[in-house]
């Protein structure tokens, strides 16, 4: 494909919090070409997944590999610069940005020396700034914002506001992406143009990472789906074989 993915390896990875057990030998494994999504009930641990795969935290046990190589222990930025990128709940974009301007910084949210270049303004900002430029285009046009591009970022619609969070991660050439509930509060039209952009970044080859609420949106995207419940694997398997497994059912939807 034109995106290059890592195999992403997450093995009998285990975190506390004090005395609460977040995660306990949680495996994943997720690849390129892939949709893997990680579901579950409030509490079972989905965020705190995110937050060791990206860097954010440290595990208390296991290893956490991209194409074998050991990322875990690693800085987030580092874990950004090897190819990992998220998008957060929260899009946190700041104030008065252009959609284009707001895509264009994405690529300095994970890469602590460009941001500093920009803040001090160094020459070799200055040179990558054309390139930045056609890259944050680039991701416009793929997740179909380009229109938008000169329009206040925080004043899009919620939908386009997620859409713009997933161009915002795009930018760093990932070869991970982990999105972290981006299909919350869309309308069944923007749950659309979410589904086909996802299945068109799988198609291209990234390796992605489906941490998501909307159980129909799972089961029509995934390749894969591990069902977290109180921070253990309770089941791995296709659409198919968790649509059928009454425990899932029982325990995620509690039907
Ligand atoms: P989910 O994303 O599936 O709702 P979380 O990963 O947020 O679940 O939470 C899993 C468990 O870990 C919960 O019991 C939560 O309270 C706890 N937890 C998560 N992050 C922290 C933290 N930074 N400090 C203390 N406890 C945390």
């Amino acid at each position: 494909g034109e995106m290059d993915g890592a195999h992403l390896q997450v093995t009998d990875v285990s975190k506390s919090f004090g005395g609460n057990k977040a995660l306990t030998d949680v495996s994943v494994d997720a690849r390129p070409g892939a949709v893997t999504a990680i579901i579950g009930p409030n509490g079972s641990g989905k965020t705190t997944l995110l937050n060791m795969i990206s860097g954010f935290y440290r595990t208390d046990a296991g290893a956490i590999t991209l194409d074998g190589h050991e990322v875990e222990g690693q800085s987030s930025y580092r874990v950004a610069r090897a190819g990992v990128s998220r998008t957060f709940q929260t899009p946190n974009i700041p104030e008065k940005l252009t959609v284009l301007e707001a895509v264009e910084a994405g690529r300095y949210a994970s890469d602590r020396v460009s941001m500093l270049s920009s803040i001090l303004r160094l020459p070799r900002y200055w040179r990558v700034r054309r390139q930045d430029r056609a890259e944050a285009e680039r991701a416009l046009a793929l997740v179909g914002l380009s229109a938008h591009r000169h329009e206040l970022a925080n004043a899009l619609p919620l939908g386009n506001r997620r859409l713009l969070e997933v161009a915002r991660s795009l930018v760093a050439t990932p070869k991970v992406l982990l999105l972290d509930e981006v299909a919350s509060g869309l309308d069944e039209d923007e749950l659309d143009v979410l589904a086909s952009l996802i299945g068109r970044l799988r198609d291209a080859g990234l390796t992605v990472v489906l941490v998501e609420h909307n159980f129909q949106l799972v089961l029509r995207l995934s390749d894969d789906i591990y069902v977290l419940a109180h921070g253990k694997v309770m089941a791995h398997g296709t659409p198919d074989e968790i649509e059928r497994d009454p425990r899932v059912m029982q325990e995620y939807l509690g039907v």
